[in-house]
């Protein structure tokens, strides 16, 4: 089976942390059958534009000995087989990129394929779920989307306010997506999606990569991968067939669902998902990580 997971936050913190125990690593994607990781260089905290530079290239640096210790990047995921392990990258949060458009082309040169406009604070391109509920896509954003719209950088719809979400779909040339959330309608949280931003997603061809975040999966701060099983059918039912997958979050979540540890779990979860009888075989193929290789073959 070919699996994909459209985010994790290992770049960040091998760059944080170094040595330390991640959940993400060349030998567990191999162990459990990824096809393509997309390693997401998270912009960090501060809002100087010097530091977040310096953030992303520390990323960039580390990803280039990732190449050189044999993984493979690719910028374009059809490229991904089944049997290798190849990654591509992201970026989260779009604060490199407001007082430079110009970044978007050299970072997709360097093989970003995605980038999320928000991450938790508001930027000048757009406001966040947890913030001004008011704002939405500002001019700028509206610049920027287009601009990754002509470059083939999918738009990351996670962590975005429902105003901008909305103003995006209304905007956007080529469809978004979300990397790595869930369904509110299961777990009333603010990172995680209605089923009016779902339908409205689906509709317009975007993808959705299911967050093993427990607080995200589960009102109760514990998950399994019941769980995960329940956002997938849920989303199926609102028009999400072909169009739902992975965005795990590995290393960027300190809890995590009973049984999904880090990569190496991903062939039981594919065997729980088969085995509940929810889902066809096709389902299961495209819920393992051909949705997302579809979804980009269509950007
Ligand atoms: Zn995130």
């Amino acid at each position: 089976m070919f699996i994909c997971d459209a985010h994790c936050d290992t770049l960040y913190r091998l760059l944080k942390e170094p040595g330390s125990n991640n959940d993400v690593t060349p030998e567990r994607l191999k162990c459990g059958g990824v096809g393509l990781q997309t390693l997401a260089m998270f912009v960090g905290t501060s809002s100087d534009k010097k530091t977040i530079i310096n953030t992303i290239e520390g990323m960039m640096a580390i990803s280039d000995e990732l190449r050189q210790e044999g993984l493979d990047i690719v910028d374009d995921p059809d490229l991904a087989t089944e049997g290798e392990v190849k990654y591509m990258l992201s970026i989260e949060g779009s604060e490199i990129f407001e007082d430079d458009l110009s970044l978007l082309e050299v970072y997709r040169k360097k093989g970003v394929r995605m980038a999320s406009l928000t991450w938790n604070y508001d930027n000048k391109l757009a406001s966040c779920h947890m913030g001004d509920t008011s704002r939405g896509l500002s001019n700028l954003g509206k610049e920027c989307v287009r601009e990754m719209n002509r470059l083939g950088i999918a738009v990351d719809l996670s962590h975005i306010s429902e105003k901008a979400f909305k103003d995006v779909l209304d905007h956007a040339l080529s469809s978004p997506l979300a990397s790595h959330s869930c369904a509110k309608a299961l777990c009333n949280h603010s990172r995680n999606l209605s089923d009016e931003q779902l339908v409205a997603l689906f509709n317009a061809g975007g993808f959705v990569g299911i967050n093993f975040c427990p607080a995200f999966l589960n009102e109760k701060g514990e998950a399994s991968m019941l769980d995960v099983l329940k956002h997938i059918e849920h989303m199926y039912e609102l028009g999400g067939s072909g169009k739902v997958g992975f965005g795990s979050d590995f290393d960027g979540i300190d809890t995590k669902p009973i049984g999904l540890d880090n990569p190496e779990n991903f062939p039981a979860l594919i065997r729980f998902l088969a085995d509940s009888g929810s889902f066809s075989d096709d389902d299961i193929a495209d819920i393992s990580g051909r949705a997302f290789i579809n979804y980009y073959k269509k950007l």
